[in-house]
């Protein structure tokens, strides 16, 4: 028998969708891995970690993902990164070109809809418009986030934020650090990092600002990583000019030091 087609009725368009939102905001009320910020290290590191099995969920405040990849270098919208960072394109599925020995360029854009795209087909759910403005606090341990409509913020509406738990956070804010600096601007801890504070990124020196990245890429205070320019922003390290390379490579390394921590953990 031939299958009934409804009427598109307007009202189930709207139950769909609110019906699916909230199953998602529901799922969000626990989960392992919260990545904050959708840019080239979070949407790498979630990434790895969703197809590791991970429960994890990516804030982005912005209405679009991608961060600062979009407009390459100066609006010229292509991507260069090094041999080092070649392995995590080819995984991740972006098509790239070899431009001297040693240096690949993508399309800025090909390259946002990569990550974005295999991030969510591994399993992490991306929830775009919504900004981390605190974390939760366990004794000595960051246990989840403090999160708000950034439509919100924007209004100054004096609306309080909801919270949720996680087993692990990843400030991947890019160059403010957003998550640690909340951090040890309200709560005074001392961070793992020389000095103990958020000492601020230095001016451009390439070739030691990428292996800095990955250096700082870590466990900064108990439940709570740094990886991209937040890693070299929290720990004073040099900004890399526009080389992608290092941004990616810093989501694989940190995603690794999470799956570590938490599988010891279980
Ligand atoms: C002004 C400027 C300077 C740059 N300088 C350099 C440089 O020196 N070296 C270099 O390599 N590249 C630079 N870039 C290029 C590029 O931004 C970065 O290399 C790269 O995008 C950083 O990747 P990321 O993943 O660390 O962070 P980003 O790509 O910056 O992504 C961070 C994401 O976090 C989101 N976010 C921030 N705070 C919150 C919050 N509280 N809640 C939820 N989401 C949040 C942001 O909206 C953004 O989408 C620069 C870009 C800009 C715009």
């Amino acid at each position: 028998m031939e299958k009934q087609i409804p009427e598109l009725d307007e009202r189930a368009i709207s139950r769909a969708i609110i019906t699916r939102y909230h199953q998602d905001l529901l799922s969000l009320l626990e989960f392992d891995v919260a990545v904050v910020g959708a840019g080239p290290s979070g949407l790498s590191a979630a990434f790895y970690l969703a197809r590791d099995g991970f429960r994890t969920v990516v804030f982005e405040r912005r209405l679009s993902v991608g961060g600062g990849m979009w407009g390459g270098a100066m609006m010229f919208n292509r991507i260069v990164f090094q041999e080092a960072a070649r392995g995590v394109f080819e995984e991740v599925g972006i098509r790239f070109e070899e431009f001297e020995p040693g240096y690949y360029t993508a399309h800025a854009v090909e390259a946002v809809a990569g990550f974005t795209y295999a991030a969510c087909r591994a399993g992490a759910l991306i929830m775009n418009l919504v900004t981390v403005e605190d974390v939760v606090l366990r004794e000595e341990v960051v246990a989840g986030l403090v999160l708000n409509w950034t439509a919100v913020g924007m209004a100054g509406l004096h609306i309080d934020p909801l919270a949720v738990r996680c087993r692990c956070v990843l400030d991947a804010t890019g160059h403010d650090a957003q998550v640690v600096r909340i951090l040890a601007e309200k709560d005074g801890v001392a961070l793992r990092v020389p000095g103990g504070g958020v000492r601020g990124e230095r001016s451009l020196w390439a070739e030691i600002g990428e292996r800095q990245i990955l250096e700082h890429t870590g466990e900064v205070y108990p439940g709570l990583y740094v990886a991209g320019m937040a890693a070299n922003a929290v720990a004073g390290g040099y900004r890399m000019g526009p080389v992608f390379g290092g941004m990616v490579l810093s989501g694989r390394k940190v995603a690794g030091q999470i799956a570590e921590a938490l599988r010891s953990t279980v």
